[in-house]
């Protein structure tokens, strides 16, 4: 009896030891009535829900405006309102153009000067922004260049991160933005020891992964690296990347994560 007590105990103490992971909502929090996937309205929700953060996709369009919205093509191919709507190559497609097709919610597809407008109305909820993969090197060091740029003419470096699933885009963003900005690697390729020699703050990976390789979270941690996994919506998944200690969460369900994480880290 005592030995089961002691076990009960240790296993008490372990699960109270977790840090709290820190809960991003994925292309903001858009399960909710009025809002929709990388609005600013779902930035707005995520920052009422007082999250750590709100993650959003970035891309260039063809006349060089930086548009948030998950592309390659807009409207997104989650969009509900019709089969046969016309559907934009965005990098390839002028704002103008863009601007012409609404979100779901009705809103007009938004500028990252837009994003960050709102981004500044709080103090508490960080935009993670992804810069999605463009068609060739160049472009892409240009969105990393104009992107923080931008952030740093709003005042807003230590409110971003940064996360990406090309090298080449983490590589020039370690190279642009200040240091000590957080940049994680999404493509769930390279281990801790390689993503620790391009010189990031962590790794972002895809749920799948981290269930097949979960010794990499223990490494991650013991080279500084964080952990964030994606996109964990399923409560038996998110007790396991919970009770895994992983440093973020990336849900398109935030209420279901916060709800879970406060119950298992007491
Ligand atoms: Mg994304």
């Amino acid at each position: 009896m005592k030995k089961i007590v002691t076990v009960a105990v240790a296993a008490m103490v372990s699960v109270s030891a977790l840090a709290q992971p820190k809960v991003v909502a994925h292309r903001g929090y858009h399960a909710i009535d009025g809002s929709c996937r990388n609005s600013i309205e779902a930035l707005k929700q995520a920052q009422k829900m007082g999250l750590y953060g709100s993650e959003c996709d970035i891309n260039l369009t063809a006349d060089g405006v930086i548009v948030v919205a998950h592309g390659g093509l807009h409207p997104d191919k989650i969009y509900k309102r019709g089969e046969n709507i016309k559907r934009l190559d965005i990098q390839r497609s002028t704002y103008e153009e863009l601007k012409a097709i609404p979100l779901e919610n009705g809103e007009t597809i938004p500028t990252l000067e837009q994003y960050l407008e709102q981004l500044k109305k709080s103090k508490k909820t960080k935009l993670i922004i992804e810069i999605k993969s463009h068609y060739t090197p160049a472009k892409e060091s240009e969105i990393v260049q104009r992107t923080v740029d931008m952030v740093a003419k709003y005042g807003l470096n230590d409110m971003v991160e940064y996360i990406a699933f090309r090298p080449w885009v983490c590589t020039e963003l370690k190279r642009l933005a200040p240091q000590g900005t957080a940049i994680a690697y999404l493509n769930g390729d390279y281990d801790p020891e390689y993503v620790y020699g391009m010189h990031l703050s962590g790794i972002d990976y895809k749920y799948d992964v981290l269930k097949k390789k979960p010794h990499w979270i223990k490494q991650c941690h013991d080279l500084g690296l964080t952990v964030n996994v994606w996109t964990v919506d399923d409560e038996q998944q998110l007790r396991w990347v919970i009770e895994q200690g992983v440093d973020y969460i990336t849900t398109d369900n935030p209420v279901l994560a916060t709800k879970l994480i406060k119950e298992i880290c007491k």
